[in-house]
């Protein structure tokens, strides 16, 4: 169906005035396509025009971060926090250390963590932040420097009330801490500022494992509405980070055999499958050596280990004959080449882990043949679920048991995949998960913000 002229004018507004923002626009575009079904049945949201208002951020900061380099070089990097929405609770999203960070980058993910973060059924607004500082090579001194540089800035806009960062890509338990520190140093306050912290000091069970296991937990549902299992299944993985890693263990306690890794240079390809023993190589080399996946072939002889080109038409790790996919690196790492490839080879079911993995061609390509397909909005929100529920013993000042915590992502996963599905449903699109998360999210915050008033 072509867009209708509401699309279009709003789209070209984007364009106009978020110039060089391509990731802002595409994000954008996918939800507003879906929110045409509800425009038709509820008006008032036009009148209103909640959906204008929230394509602008509540609040952009952009700040300076200078440190200095083991040798006493100084650097200078840029920090940003895009604080989206704040309609259905204080602002909460991951924060990204990554070259390739910048203001478009960062508002498309603080636009889809606001859908997110409503799908999870818990109180969160929605934001997203980082800078375009690269901690890869780095000691773990200027780590250090760097993220004390950065929170002394940003501890100015957060707080456990207000706004509550985590982790992304190139955040993870080491980032948190140093983050951590230097805010309860500022602020002179022990406060669940921060979630994705250590276990001894305010963090929760399940948190690192929570958005590979919810992917996969995901992954089970849509399955389970075919009368399939992952027993058995083939799965390309990709990515190596925390995504990855705890997919390819949720993936494995489930019966699945996972047989690809990746990192920014290329990719593994293990025919016999990963096993338990292998993916705590894997651990160890990326969270403590913090080496690259062409280790891991070295390692198992089986495996095949090739270099990627980043300017490559399409990515073999998609190439592969499997029956599910988790993209779980980062956006845009499925082109429409890559979409033609995993139907090609029989793949039936594509899991996001990963933020926007998949361009809008290759969503479509997927929507149209049919196959179950979660956007990363609805199957990657057990990360920030598990967030909420971190924030949740913090305020009590209590911890939750493993299973406890497993067990409530468990069933936050089923609920989402209740709501797409039934909403996907009454939206007249039975089995598009895609409408059924954008239209799902949409409503609580749209409904929220228009009982708030013109704010
Ligand atoms: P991570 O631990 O930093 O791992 C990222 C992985 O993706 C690494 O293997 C990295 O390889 C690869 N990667 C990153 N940028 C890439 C690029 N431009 N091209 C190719 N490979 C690239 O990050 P993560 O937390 O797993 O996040 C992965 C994805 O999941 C992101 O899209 C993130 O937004 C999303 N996500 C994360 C969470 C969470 O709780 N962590 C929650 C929801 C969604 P290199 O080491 O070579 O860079």
């Amino acid at each position: 169906m072509p867009p209708s002229t509401f699309v279009r004018d709003l789209m070209a507004d984007l364009r106009a005035k978020n110039p060089a923002e391509p990731e802002f626009h595409q994000a954008v575009q996918e939800v507003v396509e879906s929110l045409e079904l509800v425009l038709e049945r509820r008006p008032e949201y036009r009148t209103a025009r909640v959906i204008e208002r929230m394509v602008e951020p509540e609040r952009v900061v952009m700040f300076r971060v200078p440190w200095q380099d083991d040798q006493g070089r100084t650097h200078v990097h840029r920090g940003f926090r895009i604080e989206m929405n704040s309609a259905i609770g204080p602002y909460k999203g991951g924060l990204r250390f990554h070259p390739s960070v910048n203001l478009g980058i960062l508002k498309f993910l603080a636009f889809e963590q606001v859908l997110k973060n409503s799908l999870t059924t818990l109180p969160m607004g929605g934001a997203k932040g980082g800078s375009d500082f690269d901690p890869k090579g780095k000691s773990d001194n200027e780590v250090m420097r760097f993220c004390q540089s950065f929170m002394t800035e940003l501890s100015r806009h957060i707080g456990p009330d207000t706004d509550v960062p985590a982790g992304d890509i190139g955040v993870g338990g080491r980032e948190i801490g140093f983050l951590f520190g230097q805010y309860k140093r500022l602020r002179n306050e022990f406060t669940g500022v921060l979630t994705g912290k250590g276990l001894n000091w305010g963090g929760s069970l399940i948190r690192p494992e929570a958005t590979g296991y919810g992917a996969v937990y995901f992954a089970q549902e849509m399955l389970a509405t075919r009368n399939k299992s992952l027993k058995g299944k083939t799965c390309l993985v990709s990515g190596s980070g925390n995504v990855a890693q705890y997919t390819v263990e949720k993936l494995l306690q489930l019966g699945g055999k996972p047989v690809t890794m990746s990192d920014s240079d290329g990719y593994i390809y293990d025919e016999a499958g990963l096993t338990a023993e292998k993916l705590t190589f894997v651990m160890e080399l990326k969270n403590v050596r913090r080496g690259r996946i062409r280790e891991y072939a070295d390692k198992y002889t089986g495996a095949v280990y090739t270099a990627v080109d980043p300017r490559r038409e399409t990515h073999p790790l998609w190439d592969h004959k499997a029956d599910c996919a988790f993209p779980s690196a980062t956006q845009n790492e499925i082109n429409a080449g890559d979409a033609a490839n995993l139907l090609r080879n029989g793949v039936y079911c594509v899991s996001e882990g990963a933020n926007m993995p998949t361009v809008l061609d290759g969503v479509r390509l997927f929507l149209d043949a049919k196959i179950l397909y979660a956007p990363g909005k609805a199957s990657n929100a057990g990360g920030v679920a598990t967030s909420g529920l971190e924030m949740t013993q913090n305020s009590m000042r209590m911890s939750w048991t493993r299973e406890e915590v497993d067990d409530r992502l468990h069933r936050i996963m089923k609920e989402i995949h209740r709501n797409c599905r039934d909403t996907a449903e009454a939206f007249g699109t039975p089995g598009n998960y895609v409408n059924g998360a954008n239209i799902a999210g949409f409503l609580k915050v749209a409904d929220a913000m228009m009982d708030q008033g013109l704010v």
